[in-house]
């Protein structure tokens, strides 16, 4: 018996393309966000709980870092350039920092979902294999010593 390829992300997309578009990792349905940054609780075409996926604030806080390095380093080129008033970086900056914070958090959270989702779905893995990835785990599912229940 071998066991088939592990299921495409995003039906049949790549995890880019998937964590452009907010896709379900399941299904594909454009339907993994609630909010600009929030998910959805649950996919609406295929019912896959996204509260389940246990992401963390770790793409937050290493994001807002690597944002704030890139438009403090663009707004001391711009300074040092075109030496523009106070209020042209205040206009220019606070929606660029606000965008780009939003749109890379969404991005890096869809990405990691999606990963996290083809994980567990990879060969050997079962579907209560939910964030375990031991290798004591996984043979341990492949003996059906862990099961549905536990
Ligand atoms: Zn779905």
């Amino acid at each position: 018996m071998q066991a088939g390829p592990p299921p495409t992300p995003a039906g049949g997309s790549g995890v880019v393309e998937a964590a452009l578009k907010g896709l379900c990792p399941r299904c594909g349905a454009k339907s993994l966000f609630a909010a600009i940054v929030e998910f959805a609780p649950r996919c609406r075409a295929c019912q896959l709980d996204f509260s389940a996926f246990n992401l963390g604030d770790g793409p937050a806080a290493f994001l807002t870092l690597l944002v704030g390095a890139l438009i403090t380093g663009l707004a001391i080129a711009l300074e040092l350039t075109l030496e523009p008033a106070w209020w042209v970086h205040l206009l220019l900056w606070l929606p660029i920092t606000t965008a780009a914070v939003a749109g890379s958090l969404r991005f890096a959270k869809a990405m990691l979902i999606t990963l996290e989702w083809s994980g567990r779905h990879a060969p050997g893995m079962t579907e209560d294999c939910r964030g375990q990835s031991s290798p004591d785990h996984q043979q341990g599912a492949r003996e059906g010593r862990i099961t549905a229940s536990e």
